[in-house]
């Protein structure tokens, strides 16, 4: 940073619940709630608009620094002394200098999203809230124990972000021989005294259960400071923002060159939530946003057939989308009700009892207007993974079907971004499906497989894993050190 300006004033900006049930609260406070105590989102009162000046600016500048610039714009209660340096660091575990580097494959730009350490875009969010958290942990007191349940990319992104820090002990619930070898491995070789890697003789669906069982233990969940990782904490959304903006600007060079669109494989909405949060920042700047589904297509249908409706889980060739209920679905449900909270809160509720919601005509229109969508189907998703690696680029079973969607709905003269979500190493199976052949394991996943590992195997009961938890978890009587 340019460290002669004047030091920033920190902005007004507090947060609310979509369902209205909390007063404001400060940023820091939204991090450490994650899920409004209303059963609610959290969102920040207001989204402004960014200046045609500020947005030349912020053309020149590096990955972090406009990180910190876009939120730096929603944080007001953490000086900039403190948040320029917690940013830095969220970013020093990248492998390219450019964090999210744009890459130029046949008429499209693909946003490399997997140059974290464990090669996933949710590396962008959770090395930052894993800061954020210990940031916060130290300056407030107290300490958490994070616990959450994974089909394979969260787990280790989450450990990632939180290994060796101060007041956090991690616990990672993960269906015992039902993740991919690397996502294991990714996992159990993080040996950090505050990891700790549970492997449940049960599918992701028991282990899940379980953690959604304890979160509802609410003396529990108070007696030890449990805290939550999944995709509703605002802070995820908001690191995930800056990329929209960064690839946009790096495209579309000076303001009023016209638009950006951008393609996103979508599963809970969190990534394609910040991208429409960039938008209602920068609407000069991005115009479409492509919503791309595998054939878990609940989100497909609800923008061209106006239905939300929760369905089976299929599983596919991309399984970190293989969701029938979208999380952060809630945050544009509210700005789709004119930001009212009891239009949303009624319609959440009623989702909760019927499963479904079904939308007037005039929502659809606007649903319309803000997104375009495309289901593409596990065929789909191999032939375009083989049709780009004959061209020279491989794409991931993820990316691939945000590119099919992509080019659906791409138009001459917009440039259109695809977000490559995970790198292609990771998913190595689908990818020699499609191609023939597996991928070289980059040197981050190569050295894993002689590395030491830890993980312990418990039965899928319920007590079994508090009782797990209850010895290990930091503030515990077992654990006061
Ligand atoms: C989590 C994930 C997604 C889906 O992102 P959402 O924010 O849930 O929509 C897509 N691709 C990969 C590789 C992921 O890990």
């Amino acid at each position: 940073m340019d460290r002669r300006q004047p030091k920033p004033q920190l902005p007004d900006m507090k947060y609310i619940s979509t369902r209205g049930g909390i007063a404001p609260i400060s940023f820091s406070e939204a991090v450490m709630m994650g899920l409004a105590t209303d059963g609610g989102l959290l969102l920040p009162e207001e989204i402004d608009r960014v200046g045609r000046e500020t947005l030349a600016r912020w053309r020149a500048l590096p990955y972090r620094q406009l990180a910190f610039e876009v939120i730096s714009r929603f944080v007001d209660d953490i000086p900039a002394d403190d948040l320029i340096p917690l940013i830095d660091r969220s970013y020093d575990s990248f492998n390219h200098p450019e964090i999210t580097p744009l890459v130029r494959v046949d008429g499209l730009h693909i946003l490399e999203l997997f140059h974290g350490p464990t090669l996933a875009f949710k590396d962008v969010a959770l090395q930052f809230l894993g800061n954020l958290f210990e940031y916060l942990l130290k300056k407030n007191g107290g300490k958490m124990n994070i616990l959450g349940a994974t089909s394979g990319d969260t787990g280790s992104a989450a450990i990632y972000g939180v290994r060796g820090k101060d007041n956090i002990n991690i616990f990672i619930i993960h269906p015992h021989k039902r993740v991919s070898r690397i996502q294991e491995l990714q996992m159990t070789t993080v040996t950090d005294a505050n990891v700790f890697n549970i492997a449940l003789r049960g599918s992701f669906d028991d282990g899940q259960a379980i953690v959604k069982a304890i979160f509802n233990d609410i003396p529990f969940k108070d007696k030890y400071s449990l805290g939550a990782v999944n995709s509703i904490n605002w802070a995820r959304i908001l690191a995930q923002v800056v990329y929209y903006l960064y690839a946009a600007l790096r495209v579309r060079g000076a303001a009023g060159s016209g638009k950006v669109d951008f393609a996103v494989p979508t599963g809970n909405f969190g990534d394609i939530f910040a991208g429409f949060v960039a938008r209602r920042m920068a609407p000069d700047l991005i115009g479409r946003l492509v919503l791309a589904t595998n054939e878990n297509d609940l989100l497909s249908r609800f923008v061209n057939d106006g239905e939300y409706a929760v369905g089976q889980v299929t599983h596919t060739s991309s399984p970190s989308m293989d969701i029938q209920v979208a999380s952060n679905f809630e945050r544009y449900l509210y700005f789709l009700f004119e930001r009212d909270p009891k239009r949303t809160r009624a319609a959440m509720e009623s989702f909760a009892s019927s499963g479904r919601l079904e939308f007037a005509e005039k929502i659809r229109e606007r649903v319309a207007s803000e997104f375009s969508a495309r289901m593409v189907s596990e065929a789909e998703t191999a032939a375009v993974i083989r049709t780009y690696n004959e061209r020279g680029y491989l794409l991931d079973p993820h990316t691939a079907v945000g590119v099919r969607a992509a080019l659906d709905f791409a138009e001459k003269d917009t440039p259109m971004i695809c977000l490559a979500t995970a790198h292609p190493a990771k998913f190595g199976d689908a990818v020699a499906r499609a191609t023939g052949s597996e991928p070289a394991l980059p040197p981050a996943l190569a050295s894993l497989l002689d590395r030491e590992s830890r993980c312990d195997l418990l039965d899928a009961d319920l007590e079994t894993v508090k009782a797990y938890i209850a010895v290990r978890a930091l503030g515990s009587a077992g654990n006061r050190a």
